[in-house]
């Protein structure tokens, strides 16, 4: 591997002017992995006038944005933008930069745009109306064809060829390699790899010499062993606005019963500690408490008015307790629901669940780690490998549920894609750096034809 010019280095097309970039000339950039990364890379590639494809080893594209989507997508959060970039913990001054040259309100215009209107819900979690992924995915598609984008189907990405190739796998098995002037990497972490991101990259990665930080499952659901009872009476129900606590740390909002123990936003703010405890002594003790905005004091109160001859469960149920509330209660406490209020009251508070671990990669919300943001230059070049990029899930950060992971796919997507485009001669203006279409360099109209060969 020669030293100034390594196999995988991409050698930039001369800069030509914007005005005389013709659809023949223009330069060629790949982009891996069509997940929200990749596809905003591409967009902001296009829009600079770059020829693009994105290969996508899946036979449809955006696979987990689809199944977030289920969840209602969660795209980002209406918080102040300091707190918000805080959230990304220690690659907070990292991801800083992105997100305030994309904020969150400009991911709410990007929606607005494809018809999709954003709304703030109570947690001031920002949601489109929809509470779908299809609609702006199928949106967003139309509009990259339009820009003359082409999404290549079942083409896995194996590596570099050298010479500024690209390895590649098409839907026949057989192995081609592409020329390309610039490649965006964005090919997700290696969470629920049946969607497609399975993080095989990272030893590609570090045959390089690219230092990844070793990926691990984050935003993790906890593990129960319910009794089979609880299981089959409340799979799938909520315990609404409750309190989660592990040792000092506390987390509040909804959880959902699932067969195999307990999901959503808490669970997982508190997934990683409950991780290292189970994995240290075996399992960990998480403590609900279901009436997290009631004093002790008040809720023995209430509960001693219960009349003599009602049961604990009815005076419950009156009380407003859900079932699944009543019956998380019953499964802390198997030999019976105390018969004194203040220790029923106790126990409401602070009730026991055992955590014997949280769920592995295969189902985990998002991944820890990836390649370290030292090999990243501020346009997120891998400086190791002149004219690669990365974005997404693949760069080596973490950041709770709330639609801070989407932001910073947004975000780090429109970085790499700008800072290829920049690579390749295309974006010495700011004024084309943004993504509207009067943007666009004057050659290139957004309905050029989708004619790039794969
Ligand atoms: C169940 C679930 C719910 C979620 N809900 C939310 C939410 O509400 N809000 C939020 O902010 N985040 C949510 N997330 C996280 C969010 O979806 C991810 O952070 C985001 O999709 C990451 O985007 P990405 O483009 O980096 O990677 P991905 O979306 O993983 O896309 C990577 C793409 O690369 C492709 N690829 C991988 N390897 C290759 C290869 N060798 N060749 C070609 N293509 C390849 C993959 O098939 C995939 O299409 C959720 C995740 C899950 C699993």
């Amino acid at each position: 591997m020669g030293q100034s010019h390594p196999p995988f280095a991409f050698v930039a097309a001369a800069p030509v002017e914007a005005a005389q970039i013709t659809d023949v000339a223009a330069p060629f950039c790949a982009v891996i992995g069509a997940g929200p990364a990749g596809l905003f890379a591409a967009e902001a590639l296009a829009r600079a006038g770059a020829r693009v494809v994105i290969y996508e080893h899946k036979p449809s594209p955006a696979r987990k944005f689809l199944m977030a989507g289920r969840g209602g997508l969660n795209i980002t959060h209406s918080e102040n933008l300091e707190r918000f970039i805080a959230r990304y913990g220690a690659a907070a001054r990292h991801i800083g930069p992105l997100v305030r040259a994309f904020p969150p309100q400009a991911l709410r215009d990007f929606c607005a745009e494809l018809g999709e209107a954003t709304f703030v819900g109570s947690s001031g979690r920002v949601f489109p109306a929809s509470f779908k992924a299809s609609p702006l995915l199928r949106a967003w598609l139309t509009r990259l064809a339009g820009l003359g984008v082409a999404v290549a189907t079942r083409h896995a990405f194996l590596g570099f060829a050298g010479e500024g190739r690209l390895r590649l796998k098409g839907p026949d098995g057989a192995e081609f390699t592409r020329p390309a002037d610039a490649v965006v990497l964005a090919l997700g972490g290696a969470s629920w790899p049946r969607l497609g991101s399975e993080g095989g990259w990272t030893e590609l990665m570090r045959r390089s010499g690219v230092a990844v930080t070793p990926l691990a499952a984050a935003n993790s659901g906890a593990l129960v062993d319910w009794s089979p009872i609880f299981r089959g009476d409340f799979e799938g129900q909520p315990l609404k606005t409750v309190l989660l606590r592990h040792g000092d740390a506390v987390a509040r909002g909804d959880v959902v019963v699932t067969r195999t123990g307990l999901e959503g936003g808490p669970v997982y703010a508190l997934s990683s500690r409950l991780r290292e405890a189970a994995t240290q002594d075996g399992a960990a003790t998480v403590f609900l408490d279901l009436r997290p905005d009631t004093s002790l004091a008040c809720l023995t109160r209430k509960l001693s008015r219960r009349p003599a001859k009602q049961s604990h469960a009815t005076f419950l149920r009156r009380a407003g307790f859900s079932r699944a509330e009543i019956g998380l209660l019953r499964e802390a406490q198997p030999d019976g629901l105390p018969r004194d209020a203040e220790a029923l009251a106790a126990l409401i508070k602070n009730a026991p669940v055992k955590v014997t671990g949280v769920a592995g990669l295969e189902r985990a919300i998002s991944t820890a780690g990836g390649v370290a943001f030292d090999e990243v230059d501020g346009d997120l070049m891998v400086t190791k490998m002149p004219g690669v990029f990365v974005a997404g899930e693949m760069l080596d950060f973490d950041a709770p549920t709330g639609g801070y992971l989407l932001q910073a796919a947004f975000a780090t997507g429109l970085a790499a894609g700008r800072g290829a485009a920049r690579y390749l001669g295309l974006l010495r203006d700011e004024a084309q750096a943004g993504l509207s279409p009067s943007h666009l360099p004057k050659s290139r109209a957004p309905e050029a034809s989708n004619k790039y060969s794969v």
